[in-house]
């Protein structure tokens, strides 16, 4: 068992890009993380090592949301070093292997996106809830007060873009998916958050690098730089550290103004 005055958190996908940047803003606040991966376990070590100069402490813990035994898996393993889970950052997804036109896109496509973007958070954030419900019973609590989740959906939520419906429709899931369980959750104090990243620099988005510089210069939006995944992680520290107490189901959006409309 490691050392319980640190606020344990659970960051999925957290060994690259977005997750990592998140891991480093919470081993600021000096959590101890567990660094979930899919398959790249060098990639979750270097987070690990990160983690520790930042002044956290950490493990790694491999498991596919997508898979119903990996979720059960990964809490018991949390649980097992921790014993408790004080907050769930749903940050694990993957965007669609082809862009492809929603008039073409396959459906196997389709349910690879549903199933790690959409259901495997449900899901984990079911188990997840069900613990933190059982910590509240009991008192358990961090430095940082009740437990709390954030979940990283997208601009995509409400932006359509027709060569990734599939990735679009999960993302608007994980809105609603949100307002589910912040509505829930809330007469145990426990309050569920969304972020909304705009376009940021990962491996995700290296293969369009292009594209979005471009756009950035023809002031697409009004901030006119790549978000990095330190500025979402910001946001999840931010978050983390209970400021904001009446709040829940509430969005953050970390897009450098994307979602405005101007004139
Ligand atoms: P990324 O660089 O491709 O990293 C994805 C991470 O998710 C990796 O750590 C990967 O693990 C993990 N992962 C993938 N499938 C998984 C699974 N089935 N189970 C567990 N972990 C899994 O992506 P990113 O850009 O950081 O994106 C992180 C999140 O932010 C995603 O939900 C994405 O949709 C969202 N987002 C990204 C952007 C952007 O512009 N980059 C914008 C808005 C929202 P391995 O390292 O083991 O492969």
């Amino acid at each position: 068992m490691s050392d319980s005055t640190r606020p344990v958190s659970l960051v999925t996908g957290a060994g690259r890009g977005i997750g990592r940047g998140i891991a480093i803003e919470l081993a600021k606040l000096g959590h101890s993380v567990a660094v979930n991966y899919a398959g790249n376990a060098a990639a979750a070590e270097e987070c690990l090592a990160l983690v520790r100069q930042a002044g956290g402490e950490g493990i790694a813990i491999q498991a596919d949301i997508s898979n119903a035994e990996d979720r059960e898996r990964l809490i018991f393993d949390v649980l097992g070093e921790y014993g408790r889970v004080d907050y769930l950052v749903n940050n694990a997804g993957v965007a669609p292997n082809v862009r492809a036109d929603i008039l073409d896109a396959s459906e196997e496509s389709f349910d690879r996106l549903i199933n790690i973007n959409l259901k495997g958070p449900y899901f984990l954030t079911q188990l997840v809830a069900i613990q933190m419900v059982d910590q509240v019973k009991r008192g358990l609590e961090s430095p940082f007060g009740p437990p709390k989740i954030v979940t990283i959906s997208s601009i995509s939520v409400y932006t359509a873009s027709v060569n990734r419906g599939d990735y679009c429709i999960a993302k608007a899931g994980l809105g609603m998916m949100t307002a589910l369980y912040a509505a829930r959750l809330a007469e145990y104090g426990i309050f569920v958050y969304e972020i909304r990243p705009g376009v940021i620099a990962t491996d995700m988005t290296g293969g369009v690098k292009e594209k979005y510089d471009k756009l950035i210069a023809d002031g697409a939006w009004p901030i006119k730089r790549w978000g990095e995944p330190s500025d979402v992680g910001r946001a999840v520290a931010a978050i983390g550290r209970g400021d904001f107490p009446y709040s829940t189901g509430e969005v953050f959006n970390v897009d450098g103004g994307f979602h405005l409309r101007t004139l």
